[in-house]
């Protein structure tokens, strides 16, 4: 940064101005003192030459007058003029009558008005004309004009050199002055305005101000010191203020025993949170948690062991619950708030909600005792029971509060129908965990029906669960939980297990049909799976050419490259795949090339109105078309009609299952089935 201050403000340029000022002035006074002393000298010096002079020819003079001799009187003045500053000189008789005169100009000089005034233009001087022997008798005058001009010529150059070396010396000395003032002033302390300008006033003590070199022992060394060392207690002060003021903050937006944010703190979290799952549209969960009986437990162990116990809650629910989806508060006593953003559902802040009863109930162990103690929850979610922060929270409150009226250790959701379905869905997810070892699973077998030769060329293996309480539970409404629980994994493999199963002894008892089995998303998933099948075929002893895998579209896009390469793997052993639910999903062309492929299945949607609907129709016809031009097998699932069947066959359908031939049917009943429409379909050709 350039110093853009004006230069007559410069501290140099003052000193200059008033060294200049000063020594000037002085000098003018002290050189006009010397010039008028002078002058005062010049002028007795004229007087006296003047007196010499006419001493020298006063008895020239007198002879003169005395003998009344002009020519004598005219010789001496004549000599008189050899003196240049003589401008008349006379020999008068006492009458003043002249016996000698001569007179010239008096010579003219520039500075005559100047000098005439001190001098006066020309000085005279007369003298009697006497005798030693009769002084008392006047014989006549000697006058003397004398011109003053060259005298002060003379005087006038002294007073100009003295007036022009004073003036010297004070411009060279100011000039001096001027410089080592800059040099040793004005430049280090431009320096340090510069370092000083540097200094952040937030943090004073970062920056110091720099020393200008070869300062360090002068004033301005002291001074920079000084100020820094000013800087670095002000640097500190400031620090201590900030910690203490940081120390009051956390004081009052976190909750001292536990160091969870408290209410007000929570309250802003709360709120970013809630914007972060508006803007990516997931689901949030609020869950308000009170000890139970916390006020008996206080009570009878000791406000020092209820601290620690807090101190504990908190511990173990950070610690349980980590990452960056949670945010923790301390609400009231007692009372604490767990939140969780970017859920899904209801489902997922039951899992949460499990996992706080969990991590909770187990002993806490102090010195002296062990206390055992546990929770129970509200559950409001965002943005279903509410939008704003504080009816978010005042719902799990409230939920909570309403909780511990009937009972403890477990959470309740804040809408009841919400609660119901959840906890049922819980006790689903807990039963089905249990439901292979209980052996309620069976498998049911729908017939695939060649439509142009009316036989039975195979079958679809669907699952059943059998609940001891609840009877016959649908697979959708368990499959969906067991992939996200990840069950569906020992849950298919145990139906590859059985449909095989089933597959060798139809095998052996003559009916060598081809099984179809539903493979999740998950299951295509895991590592081993490509494994896990072959393995499974070779111990039934059956050939892969009889066993089909249903695969949806969405389970080969999420991870493509994976899919493909282990599809492809279970193709090349021989099994055949097929697209399960096709033109429900993404159906796009390009995966259809990519992926070894052999069967197309129309999914059941769009058979049921097929010949009611026209858009219906035209999906059906377009896969019917899809499968002949990229030579696949279409089948048709969910034939519930004549009509259908015949549409189908005509179009060049070449498959279909359906409640039209058979609903699922147990192995036996599948047996049975076989037996009859075969022997149908021969009576009717017998018929015909
Ligand atoms: P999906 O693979 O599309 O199976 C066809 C569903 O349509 C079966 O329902 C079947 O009973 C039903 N269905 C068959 N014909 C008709 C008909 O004419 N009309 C009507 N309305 N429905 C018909 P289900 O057995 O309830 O199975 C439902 C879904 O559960 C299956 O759909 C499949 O995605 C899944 N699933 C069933 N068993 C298994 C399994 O062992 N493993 C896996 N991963 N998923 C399975
Ligand atoms: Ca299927
Ligand atoms: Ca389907």
């Amino acid at each position: 940064m350039q110093n853009s201050f004006e230069l007559e403000h410069r501290l140099g340029y003052r000193v200059l101005r008033w060294i200049l000022a000063v020594a000037l002035i002085s000098g003018v006074i002290v050189s006009s003192v010397q010039v008028i002393l002078d002058a005062a000298r010049v002028s007795d010096l004229l007087d006296a030459q003047a007196s010499q002079t006419m001493e020298l020819v006063e008895d020239a003079s007198t002879q003169a007058v005395f003998s009344i001799d002009s020519d004598l009187a005219q010789q001496v003045v004549d000599g008189l003029f050899a003196q240049e500053a003589i401008h008349l000189a006379r020999i008068t008789h006492p009458d003043g009558e002249p016996l000698g005169e001569r007179n010239r100009p008096l010579q003219t000089m520039s500075f005559r008005p100047l000098t005439d005034a001190i001098f006066d233009a020309d000085r005279h001087y007369t003298r009697e004309l006497t005798r030693e022997s009769d002084p008392e008798s006047i014989y006549g005058y000697l006058e003397l004009h004398y011109d003053t001009g060259p005298i002060a010529y003379t005087w006038l150059e002294r007073a100009t050199v003295t007036f022009a070396s004073v003036i010297a010396t004070a411009v060279i000395l100011g000039m001096v002055l001027f410089v080592v003032f800059h040099l040793l002033l004005t430049r280090p302390l431009l320096r340090i305005v510069e370092s000083v300008k540097q200094v952040d006033p937030d943090r004073p003590d970062d920056k110091l101000i720099d020393l200008p070199p070869g300062h360090k022992d002068d004033e301005l060394g002291l001074w920079v010191n000084a100020t820094n060392n000013l800087l670095v207690a002000i640097g500190d002060s400031q620090t201590r203020h900030r910690e203490a003021e940081d120390r009051v903050n956390r004081l009052a937006r976190y909750d001292q025993l536990t160091g969870l944010p408290s209410r007000d703190t929570f309250m802003e979290l709360l709120q970013a949170d809630i914007e972060e799952c508006q803007k990516e549209n997931t689901v949030l969960s609020l869950t308000c948690c009170g000890i139970d009986d916390f006020k008996s437990i206080n009570e009878q162990c000791g406000f020092r062991t209820g601290d620690q116990i807090l101190q504990t809650v908190a511990d173990r629910l950070t610690h349980n619950l980590t990452g960056t989806r949670y945010t923790f508060g301390r609400l009231g006593s007692d009372q604490f708030v767990i939140v969780e953003k970017g859920l899904r559902d209801g489902f997922q802040a039951a899992d949460t909600g499990d996992r706080i009863l969990n991590c909770l109930s187990k002993p806490m162990v102090f010195e002296d005792q062990t206390i055992s103690m546990t929770v129970t929850l509200g559950i409001a979610l965002f943005p279903g029971d509410a939008e704003k922060a504080d009816r978010l929270l005042q719902s799990a409150e409230q939920t909570m509060a309403l909780a511990k009226e009937d009972g403890h250790n477990y959470f309740q959701f804040f809408v009841a129908s919400v609660d119901q379905e959840i906890r049922e869905r819980k006790q689903l997810e807990k039963d089905l965990s249990i439901a292979l070892e209980k052996d309620e699973f069976h498998l049911v077998y729908q017939p695939q029906i060649n439509l142009a030769t009316h036989r039975v060329i195979g079958a679809e293996a669907l699952i059943r669960w059998e609940h001891p309480e609840r009877g016959l539970v649908p697979p959708d409404d368990f499959i969906p939980a067991a992939e996200m629980n990840g069950r569906i994994v020992e849950i298919g493999q145990w139906v590859l297990d059985q449909a095989c199963e089933q597959a060798s002894k139809w095998a052996s008892g003559g009916m060598p049909l081809r099984i179809a089995i539903n493979l999740s998303a998950v299951q295509l998933r895991q590592e081993t799976i490509v494994d896990d099948i072959l393995n499974t075929l070779h111990r039934h002893n059956i050939p892969a050419g009889r066993l089909e895998l249903e695969v949806t579209e969405t389970s080969f896009m999420t991870n493509l490259e994976e899919a493909v390469d282990k599809l492809k793997r279970l193709h090349s052993a021989g099994i055949s795949i097929a697209v399960d639910d096709f033109g429900t999903g993404y159906s796009s062309l390009t995966y259809l090339k990519r992926m070894p492929v052999q069967h197309l299945k129309i999914d059941k949607q769009f058979i049921r109105d097929l010949l009611v609907n026209e858009e219906d129709t035209r999906i059906a016809n377009t896969i019917i078309d899809l499968g002949k031009s990229l030579n696949l097998t279409v089948v048709a699932e969910g034939v519930e009609t004549a009509e259908q069947e015949y549409y189908l066959a005509q179009r060049g359908c070449q498959l279909a299952q359906g409640y039209f031939f058979s609903k699922p049917l147990k192995s036996q009943d599948f047996e049975k089935f076989v037996e009859t429409f075969h022997s149908k379909i021969t009576e009717q050709s017998h018929g015909l």
